[in-house]
């Protein structure tokens, strides 16, 4: 009898110990300082002329399903802010921007890190650490010319697994590396925001640090952010 009750004591430490290894890697890190409230902005509501091709909304990624129930971009306040003038400033050259992917719920950067293999991982943020995605920080951007509204055509394409996506890449034509690098003039002219030197798409704000990891879905941004003001 004992050994049988012992059986199921040690069965339900197991089955406890392995669930709370499962939990911890399946939240986001938490903060470990203070953090900025989150004010996540939605971006063509600043300015309908930036324009949204939301990858992740569509089957056309490298996940090959949608991952995101709606096509979106957010982003924290300062950062849009900074995005928006990077905008206005490339209009200037005949250009306007084309937003990818923005702000990014921390599931969705753990789906991405798992179904990834090794050696393509500095490709994905790994989300023990959380990406700046996840903190409304970083953004997937391309350029569209303002004529004709066609997207342009740069060294590699977007969420490319290849050396055509590193900002250093020779390759292409001079036409395509002249618009990859005017637009990192554009969003680093400022001092706002780098480029993520693997991914001539990727842009980092300069104070993603100071916000916290999310993981909300878009519906529920503008109700959190009544929360927030109560
Ligand atoms: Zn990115």
């Amino acid at each position: 009898m004992s050994t049988f009750f012992q059986r199921i004591a040690l069965g339900s430490m197991l089955f406890w110990a392995s669930a709370s290894l499962c939990l911890a890697q399946d939240k986001p890190p938490q903060p470990t300082g203070p953090v900025r409230p989150s004010d996540l902005v939605e971006l063509v509501k600043l300015d309908p002329s930036i324009k949204l091709d939301i990858r992740y909304a569509t089957s056309n990624n490298f996940v090959g399903k949608p991952v995101y129930p709606e096509a979106r971009a957010f982003l924290q306040r300062p950062a849009a802010m900074a995005l928006l003038s990077a905008h206005r400033w490339l209009k200037s050259q005949g250009y306007g921007i084309l937003v990818h992917d923005a702000y990014r719920p921390w599931a969705i950067t753990k789906i991405f890190w798992d179904i990834t293999p090794a050696d393509k991982k500095i490709f994905v943020a790994d989300p023990a650490v959380g990406s700046k995605h996840n903190r409304g920080c970083a953004v997937d951007i391309s350029l569209y010319e303002l004529s004709t509204g066609k997207v342009v055509e740069m060294p590699g394409d977007y969420d490319e697994m290849s050396e055509r996506s590193f900002v250093t890449y020779t390759g292409g034509t001079e036409q395509q590396r002249k618009l990859r690098d005017l637009l990192r003039h554009a969003m680093e002219r400022e001092g706002e925001f780098f480029v993520y030197p693997e991914e001539w798409w990727h842009y980092d704000f300069k104070d993603s640090k100071h916000y916290a990891v999310q993981d909300i879905p878009f519906s529920a941004i503008s109700k959190s952010k009544v929360k927030q003001k109560q």
